[in-house]
């Protein structure tokens, strides 16, 4: 048995017997970590609410060899994000937020500039306004894809390399931007505006404050994150589905009718 520590952010919980917890961490130098905290759900537990979802604490936890399932020693609060916990709304967002990085990061494998970036986008997601959120969320995916290798290719043609015209595609399956001449050969081809993408590729690219001060959600904004929900949806297999996004695009579909 060895003792680590490092910091991570809640990624889910499961009650196990009467008073513990299997918590899913996204930590900053393992990776995503499953741990037992053991009479967590005690009241006067020592955990007290730094096992909340969403929440970022140092963590000291203890690792058995050849085992998914760690022993959760201390962990104290750095960020507990109070006022986005008090937003229904803003809960919905920061939920995809940590179910892509729950479903597309594989287990134990450190990745820490998506460890800074999930950081980042709760972060931004509780500083942000109404109109704000869905800049934040569109420019975290995008992102995030990059950092877990299903980034699209946005400058030329994934197929054939070329510079793109006046009219575009997004290959689903092809990952990517396609040209006038290559677009047939993606079934799953999307038309997608010169708006769009070159909306998508300062989101690639700039910093996430930035860009959640300079953009509030429009038309163009809504193009990119329909385009990349269903990348997202292609990419994780049959059957696949982030229930945080269905369950976002049906509220955000109620609210705009
Ligand atoms: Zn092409």
């Amino acid at each position: 048995m060895s003792i680590h520590r490092t910091q991570g952010i809640v990624l889910r919980t499961r009650k196990i017997r009467e008073s513990s917890r299997i918590v899913v961490f996204f930590t900053r130098d393992y990776g995503k970590i499953s741990a037992v905290a053991k009479g967590s759900l005690r009241p006067k537990s020592k955990f007290g609410s730094s096992l909340e979802l969403f929440t970022r604490s140092s963590l000291i936890f203890y690792r058995k060899e050849n085992r998914d399932l760690h022993t959760l020693s201390h962990s104290d609060i750095l960020s507990a994000h109070k006022d986005l916990k008090k937003d229904v709304v803003k809960l919905a967002y920061a939920s995809v937020a940590v179910e892509m990085v729950e479903r597309l990061v594989p287990g134990e494998d450190p990745n820490k500039p998506l460890y800074q970036l999930l950081d980042s986008v709760l972060k931004q997601i509780e500083l942000a306004e109404r109109q704000q959120l869905e800049v934040v969320l569109t420019a975290y995916v995008l992102k995030m894809l990059h950092l877990v290798g299903y980034g699209p290719e946005l400058t030329g043609c994934v197929r054939c390399s070329k510079a793109i015209g006046d009219k575009a595609w997004f290959g689903l399956v092809s990952g990517g931007v396609l040209c006038r001449q290559c677009h047939g050969q993606d079934l799953n081809a999307v038309e997608i505006s010169q708006e769009a993408l070159e909306l998508m590729r300062k989101y690639e690219g700039e910093p996430m404050e930035e860009l959640r001060q300079a953009y509030t959600a429009d038309a163009v904004t809504r193009e990119i994150s329909d385009i990349l929900g269903s990348f997202v949806r292609t990419h994780i297999g049959e059957g696949g589905k982030i229930k945080s996004l269905e369950f976002l695009e049906r509220m955000r579909d109620a609210s705009y009718a």
